[in-house]
């Protein structure tokens, strides 16, 4: 077997592929505003009610009027689920593991339209776009060749006349919740997390991005997957969301998005119903509130470009993204003006167009949340740039920069989802590491020094799950940095890890007397 690498990104300084990208956006331009019906055991069912996707840059522009389930129709699709789990756990897990890697060779075929169909769907840059289609082709190569390392178990001690073994077995049907922000990434790893280590799925993929799930679910049956592994059934959280949670038949909860729908989760999944064999587990990503720090023996162009490209890639649309930049004070007014000046630099627009660096963020309730706290933060702190929104024709707002924030701001402490970026001064580098760790969250961080000392000590007191030295605190790497965070960042999961299968598997000790 090929070793495990991961998919590299796109230079699309290269004439060729700018023309391949195009050729993506044609695919997908001929298919907007299609209708897409449920998939439930390989039946398409199509519903009057409908979740209507728009271009967030152009909220004009219809992507597709997809199929609502209600109740009724959660409760045929788990029932399939339930009964299509008697055979797919069975199924080798070799044979799982290929569908996982024929997927992966039809998505790298029709990878510029995946892209595309991402920047007209979820609004993302070309670059950024580029990257989640590459991250779900990563999570596909990854997870196979950790199924086929786990799938003997681990080998444990025999006494004279017994035979014992340690194997992992599949746990059950599990409810996959997956997000907008990388819609096409986080939406198939973890749905081919739970396949490929044998237990099916009913996906309900954000709202805002149904389309692109479709997309992928027509990908995973041209791979051979039988029908009824995976279900898909976006719906509204309130109505299908919670009654999958609550459901006796639910094995395990695999959900990734904001702190409030994950505790929701969590809370309801405790509850036994009945009929409920097992207690449920949950799997949570959630929000982030993550810091630069940067330190008087820090590179100041490096920081100001760290700071800059993880606070406003993809809109600061990641639970991942720089939303504080906690700068030493000997350095703190050069790192602020520098950063000041790349994001005057900036340009926001519809991604079709290369030239952007931002696009839209991804609808009108973010834009209006965004907003918000921009309002907030003139009070709390000073507005360097940006500060201002359009609604009109799509959700545009631009990247901003507030100055002199107080470590306990609700700007320094509250998850915004967009292009707001709070700086804060400290003392010293203790300081520094004080303010960092001072959030509910805990998933990423960056330290920019030059001190070998200071790395130390951030490796050892900076509590996030995700920590990273001169650069930025964005674009994990699947099989690389796996992912996740501490605290209220989630329930410690390592999206990309080593040991992110386990989650969805349980061990079974055989002994055997001879
Ligand atoms: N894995 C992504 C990163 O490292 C972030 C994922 C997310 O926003 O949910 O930037």
């Amino acid at each position: 077997m090929i070793p495990y690498k991961h998919e590299p990104f796109t230079d699309f300084s290269n004439k060729e592929n700018q023309k391949a990208y195009k050729e993506g956006l044609k695919t997908v331009e001929a298919y907007l505003g299609q209708d897409y019906p449920l998939i439930i055991g390989g039946e398409r069912v199509t519903t009057d009610a409908k979740l209507v996707s728009v271009n967030p840059a152009d909220h004009k522009e219809l992507i597709g009027n997809v199929s609502k389930a209600d109740q009724e129709l959660a409760e045929k699709a788990m029932n399939v689920a339930y009964d299509t789990f008697q055979t797919w756990r069975k199924v080798k897990p070799e044979t799982r593991a290929d569908i996982l890697f024929r997927a992966s060779a039809i998505v790298r075929r029709r990878k510029h339209e995946f892209s595309a169909l991402l920047t007209k769907e979820a609004g993302k840059p070309w670059n950024e776009a580029d990257a989640d289609t590459a991250e779900a082709i990563d999570f596909m190569e990854y997870y196979a060749r950790q199924m086929l390392r786990l799938k003997d178990g681990f080998p444990v001690e025999s006494r004279p006349g017994e035979y014992n073994q340690f194997n992992y077995i599949p746990l059950g049907v599990g409810v996959v919740i997956s997000p907008w922000n990388f819609a096409f990434a986080i939406m198939a790893g973890t749905a081919v997390a739970a396949i490929v280590t044998g237990n099916t799925v009913l996906l309900k993929p954000a709202s805002t991005t149904a389309v692109v799930a479709a997309k992928f679910i027509e990908v995973l049956e041209e791979a051979g997957l039988p029908k009824g592994v995976i279900n898909y059934i976006p719906g509204s959280g309130a109505e299908v969301g919670d009654y999958l949670v609550d459901h006796p038949k639910t094995r395990f909860i695999s959900f990734t998005g904001s702190r409030d729908v994950g505790i929701r989760i969590y809370e309801r999944a405790a509850k036994v119903h009945p009929g409920q064999k097992w207690l449920k587990r949950v799997i949570a990503e959630m929000g982030g509130k993550d810091t630069i720090v940067v330190d008087s023996e820090g590179d100041i162009e490096l920081a100001a470009k760290s700071i800059v490209a993880s606070a406003f890639g993809f809109s600061g649309q990641k639970c991942s993204a720089c939303s504080r930049a906690v700068v030493v004070e000997d350095v703190y007014d050069q790192v602020l003006e520098r950063a000041v000046e790349l994001t005057k630099e900036l340009t926001v627009g519809n991604p079709v167009d290369q030239d952007h660096f931002m696009g839209p963020v991804i609808d009108q309730a973010s834009f209006d949340k965004i907003m918000s706290y921009i309002e907030i933060g003139k009070e709390e702190g000073k507005l360097m740039v940006g500060g201002e929104g359009d609604s009109s024709k799509g959700y545009f707002v631009k990247p901003t920069i507030f100055a002199d924030l107080a470590p306990d701001a609700r700007l320094m402490q509250e998850e915004i989802f967009g292009p707001v970026v709070a700086f804060s001064k400290a003392k010293d580098f203790d300081h520094a590491l004080e303010i960092a760790n001072n959030t509910d969250y805990g998933l990423t961080g960056a330290v920019i020094t030059n001190n070998r000392e200071k790395i130390e000590q951030a490796r050892e007191d900076f509590h996030v799950g995700n920590l990273y030295f001169n650069r930025g605190c964005t674009g994990a790497i699947v099989g690389y940095q796996p992912f996740g965070g501490f605290n209220m960042s989630g329930t410690d999961s390592k999206a990309g890890g080593p040991d992110y299968l386990l989650l969805h598997l349980q061990a079974k000790t055989t002994s055997e007397t001879l």
